[in-house]
């Protein structure tokens, strides 16, 4: 059955990797769907990929105002607002000596404070029975080598959402974590591709898989499947969680 039926759901970043498949379960759920991201051109190619459930809008989750025209176009376009996937989100390898303040400013203000430009105006707007779904990583409780700065900008979303559901009592609406841990994504085989080569990812990718408990990596689109249930009303006492959604990684 479809658990998204006639509900709006906006994902950001949504143009490429878990956002496109996110937005692509949501779609198959019934819902319509608005994805945000920076480029027109991408945002229009995942629309063509989507179909006519889903539309795109430009917008910078690290720029209030950008998110604020967002919605006010999302409530033009469909009338409501069901759900929100804060999914946008940066990532880059900086071990602790060669971290810079630039790489400092750049991880908190899309991971950090885009989420938060991406829940804040949406607030009002949500209703009740609403769900937001904020995309962490394992790496919020273990963060790999080089990884620190992206670590710690995924745990303090995540605290972010351990307050937030109380500063949000009496609204209806839900928000929790979907913490993925190596999802087997284009931008993940890019960086793989680009430490190791590209005739070495095919074998960079099983060893990844062989690592987890699952023996193998994940699916985005079992992040979509996920997300999914989290918006729907079968997850409807279900909030301020951080759902591990990586094959057991975070537990071994
Ligand atoms: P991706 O790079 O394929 O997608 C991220 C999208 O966000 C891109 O389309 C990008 O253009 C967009 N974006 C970046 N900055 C933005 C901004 N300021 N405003 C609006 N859009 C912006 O990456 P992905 O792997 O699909 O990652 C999606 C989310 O999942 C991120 O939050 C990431 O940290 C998280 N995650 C990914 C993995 C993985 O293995 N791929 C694992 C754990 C967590």
């Amino acid at each position: 059955s479809r658990l998204l039926e006639g509900r709006t759901a906006v994902v950001t970043g949504g143009a490429s990797g878990i956002g496109l498949a996110v937005a692509e379960e949501f779609v198959a759920n019934g819902a319509d769907v608005v994805i945000t991201d920076l480029g027109r051109a991408e945002l229009d190619a995942a629309v063509a990929a989507i179909g006519p459930k889903c539309s795109g809008i430009a917008a910078d989750v690290s720029k209030l105002a950008d998110m604020e025209a967002a919605y006010a176009e999302v409530i033009a376009r469909h009338g409501r607002l069901d759900a929100v996937v804060a999914n946008a989100g940066i990532g880059a390898h900086a071990p602790l000596h060669r971290i810079t303040e630039e790489e400092f400013d750049r991880t908190f203000a899309v991971n950090v404070k885009g989420v938060l430009f991406t829940v804040q105006p949406a607030l009002p707007l949500l209703r009740p029975g609403g769900s937001i779904v904020v995309i962490g990583s394992t790496a919020s409780i273990r963060p790999p080598a080089g990884m620190s700065l992206y670590g710690a900008s995924k745990a303090a979303v995540r605290n972010c959402v351990r307050g937030w559901i109380q500063d949000i009592k009496g609204s209806g609406v839900r928000i929790n974590v979907l913490s993925p841990g190596a999802v087997d994504t284009e931008s993940l085989r890019s960086a793989l591709a680009m430490a190791q080569g590209a005739d070495a990812v095919p074998a960079a990718v099983r060893t990844m898989g062989e690592g987890n408990p699952t023996g193998r990596i994940a699916d985005p689109r079992e992040m979509g499947t996920a997300a999914v249930f989290l918006c729907s009303d079968a997850a409807g006492f279900i909030t301020g969680v951080e759902l591990f959604v990586d094959g057991g990684m975070a537990q071994v």
